[in-house]
């Protein structure tokens, strides 16, 4: 057994933002991170992707230049999570223990649960903006299209970044606009609106109506056949087939298994903690952090942003090292690119409160907005955040005249 005083489990953006903020804090402080890639992902740069707006290569780093300096890689994956003995166990058999666990495991992609989906992905117009390897693809699919019919699918809530599946159908029709090909473009939905907050729902309805697209609700893709173009929907009504030249699936998502079968899970298996401490709800020594956690916020980067100052705080305090830690707010954000060049920025805290980061009305889709989706927030993800750097300004004030 090694013993660590912080054992962060996933390096991905939640996990190396902590781990860097801990050492900037205090540079001797034992911090270990267990990551099994070696690579890095900076996610939000894959709807561009899928557009032709983003280099590839711009979205990966090697995971070995991204680990914060003085932040032991232990590269192996967590298989066991034991809180009653404060114990890890990686897939290679090492057992660590630990005086503080941060849990930041992401969620996980259940590419398999759809009947013939990973045999034909990436093939036969099948593509995802959900995998590094497959957003190109989209792209390519929207700039060769001829016509007919391109679908888009949105599976059960929660999953990650959740504008993300209309963002590529917004960026495809305009693609098709520009090259005036004239495709039946449709959007099939699991969940019964097109956002989580009424007032962004409201705007994105007009969005979708405007490239002529046709949304549908309560659909819920489970079978794709490649070779014949065809796509199977759940619906009330029972399973219907629908003729596809191009389909973008957003595969269904779930907490990852090593954390559903640990007793760290709450009752749908992500990690419960305290939803403005992110402590754990039963271990005091066991923080938990963006996408893997039961806190009802929008599973973003935007959120992790604003969630690591007060893991950070409360670990430090935890270690009787710390003062206070500042709540956490619930705040997320969705940047939907809804044409090339221009993006309503949704910003929301828990219960749907509308809030905004500038004195302009978060309704309006604007060029501004782009220009930070398109080169601002990459940069201060791989400068800011993943250094340790806490960048919570401005703070976004609420806007009660938009919530409801
Ligand atoms: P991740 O960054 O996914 O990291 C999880 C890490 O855990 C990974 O490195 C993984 O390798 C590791 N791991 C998994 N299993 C194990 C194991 N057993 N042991 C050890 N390590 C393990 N957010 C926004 O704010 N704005 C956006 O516009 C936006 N757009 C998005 C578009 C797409 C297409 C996608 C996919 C995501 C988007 N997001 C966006 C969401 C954002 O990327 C995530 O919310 C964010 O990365 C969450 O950070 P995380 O650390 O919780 O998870």
């Amino acid at each position: 057994t090694t013993h660590h005083r912080v054992l962060i489990a996933g390096g991905g953006t939640a996990g190396l933002s902590v781990a860097s903020a801990l050492l900037r804090r205090h540079p001797d402080l034992d911090v270990s991170v267990i990551e099994p890639s070696t690579d890095h992902y900076y996610q939000p740069g894959w709807t561009l992707v899928g557009g032709g707006d983003m280099p590839q290569q711009h979205t990966r780093r090697a995971q070995a230049d991204v680990m914060p300096e003085g932040a032991e890689w232990i590269r192996d994956s967590v298989a066991r999570l034991e809180p009653d003995s404060n114990q890890v166990v990686v897939a290679g058999g090492t057992t660590h223990s630990y005086d503080v666990l941060v849990v930041a495991l992401g969620l996980q992609l259940n590419w398999d649960a759809i009947d013939g989906l990973v045999e034909t992905l990436g093939r036969n117009g099948v593509t995802s903006n959900y995998h590094y390897d497959h957003a190109p693809y989209t792209h390519e699919l929207a700039s060769t299209l001829a016509g007919g019919r391109a679908l888009f699918t949105q599976p059960a809530m929660p999953i990650k970044c959740a504008g993300a599946p209309q963002k590529a159908l917004y960026l495809t029709a305009d693609t098709l606009r520009r090259r005036g090909v004239n495709a039946t473009l449709e959007f099939y939905n699991q969940g019964a609106s097109m956002f989580g907050v009424p007032v962004y729902a409201r705007e994105l309805d007009k969005v979708i109506a405007g490239y002529g697209a046709t949304p549908y609700f309560g659909h819920d893709l489970i079978a794709v056949d490649g070779d014949r173009g065809q796509a199977v929907f759940a619906t009330a009504e029972g399973d219907i087939t629908r003729d596809f030249d191009m389909l973008h699936v957003v595969p269904p998502q779930s907490a990852p298994d090593v954390i559903r079968n640990s007793p760290l899970a709450g009752a749908a298996g992500w990690v419960s903690v305290d939803r403005h401490r992110l402590a754990h709800t039963t271990y005091d020594n066991v923080f938990g952090l963006g996408d893997c956690t039961d806190t009802p916020n929008a599973k973003t980067m935007a959120a992790v942003r604003r969630q690591v100052p007060t893991v950070v705080d409360g670990v430090l305090n935890k270690l009787d090292m710390g003062k206070a830690a500042p709540l956490y707010d619930g705040y997320g954000a969705c940047p939907l690119t809804v044409e090339h060049g221009r993006v309503l920025l949704a910003e929301f805290r828990y219960d749907q409160e509308v809030v905004s980061s500038f004195p302009l009305d978060p309704r309006q889709p604007r060029r501004l907005h782009w220009l930070f989706k398109r080169h601002i927030f990459p940069m201060m993800y791989w400068q800011m955040m993943l250094h340790g750097h806490d960048w919570r300004r401005p703070h976004p004030r609420p806007l009660p005249e938009l919530t409801q």
